[in-house]
């Protein structure tokens, strides 16, 4: 096939956490989805979009969703021609490389952290360069001052659950030639957030999902907060109709209804607390989380085999295939019920 560009044909493709078919049977604790169901009046805006025929959709949904950037710039503090709304976050994050970063320019994250950006940066033919941590989970080795085009920051960061500081993170973007994104997927179960240095800096851009917090990974919603002119080119290069009509009906009722998306995160920041003391209790080690699942090592590092031991008793958790993690497991928060059985089944593990 040497129709392919080169870079094409040599990358891997992203591989996502498995989503098996008969779900229900499983406890499901891998993609770091959320356990309850989205709000009520989601449903309830997906069916009045549909109507009882179905007839809505024959027409293109709103290109431009603004009525959503308006909900979205009220809830976060902005005007809404700071927002854009993407076809779940990845998409926002993949424009973001394709409006910044041509071949050969380059794109760098954490590692660990969220290994898609590399892929859609390979896609894109641009350098790859990833910065490790040290053990006080600061970047190890950032330049005094960063050329790249753009740098991901995943904050809370996943796998691992920590959050970086906001003074840190406000010095890497003083310190930031590029743009700096601060993927704030995790973000609505931490103490904290970096909105406030969207307005400080010209640089920075803020991502939001509305796959995790909200309960809508099955729908695609995320969206990015920054300035105008940023936000106006990524408009330029987004598929003009990017949500559908569906989507933006289930984005707008969920973003409305607070109160129910409070109380969803309460309950598993609460549970998340709690299984990550359990866990301590038998001896494993748990990174303090600000996310929607912990990473945790059994005392033998041996990550491999406990994934085995739940695997066989149908608990799924992510394993991840870089060697650096192999000591230990990702397990996302599901409800409090669900996290009492996986602690028993860990405790039989041993
Ligand atoms: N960023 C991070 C750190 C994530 O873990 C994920 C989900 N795996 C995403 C972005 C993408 O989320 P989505 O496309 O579902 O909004």
């Amino acid at each position: 096939m040497n129709v392919l560009r080169p870079n094409i044909a040599a990358m891997d493709g992203y591989v996502p956490g498995f989503q098996p078919d008969d779900i229900a049977s499983w406890i499901k604790l891998n993609t770091n989805e959320n356990p309850y169901p989205p709000s009520p009046k989601v449903v309830e805006a997906i069916l009045a979009e549909l109507g009882h025929d179905g007839a809505s959709l024959r027409a293109y949904p709103s290109a431009s969703c603004q009525k959503l950037r308006e909900v979205a710039g009220k809830l976060y503090g902005f005007d809404p021609s700071w927002i854009i709304m993407a076809n779940g976050s990845d998409e926002v994050i993949n424009n973001l490389i394709r409006a910044c970063a041509g071949q050969g320019q380059e794109v760098g994250y954490v590692h660990p952290s969220y290994s898609y950006y590399a892929t859609l940066a390979e896609i894109q033919g641009a350098t790859v360069c990833t910065y490790g941590l040290t053990d006080d989970f600061r970047i190890e080795a950032f330049p005094e001052y960063y050329n790249g085009k753009v740098f991901f920051l995943t904050t809370p960061n996943s796998p691992l659950g920590f959050a970086f500081p906001l003074h840190y993170i406000d010095e890497l973007a003083r310190n930031c030639g590029g743009i700096l994104v601060i993927d704030e997927a995790y973000a609505d179960f931490a103490d904290g957030n970096a909105l406030e240095l969207v307005k400080k800096y010209e640089n920075v851009v803020v991502t939001r999902t509305l796959s995790k917090s909200y309960a809508l990974a099955g729908m695609r919603l995320g969206l990015a907060i920054a300035r105008p002119e940023i936000i106006a080119a990524l408009d330029k290069i987004r598929d003009h109709y990017n949500l559908d009509r569906l989507a933006q009906a289930a984005c707008g009722a969920a973003l409305q209804d607070q109160a129910y998306f409070r109380e969803s995160c309460r309950k598993i920041i609460e549970t998340r607390d709690w299984f990550s003391k359990e866990l301590t209790v038998i001896g494993y080690k748990v990174i303090p989380s600000q996310g929607n699942f912990v990473f945790a090592s059994p005392p033998d590092k041996n990550g491999k085999r406990v994934y085995d031991g739940l695997f066989a008793q149908k608990i799924l958790v992510r394993l991840l295939s870089d060697p650096l993690l192999a000591h230990g497991l990702r397990i996302s928060i599901g409800t409090r019920e669900e996290m009492e059985t996986t602690l028993e089944a860990l405790k039989k593990i041993g």
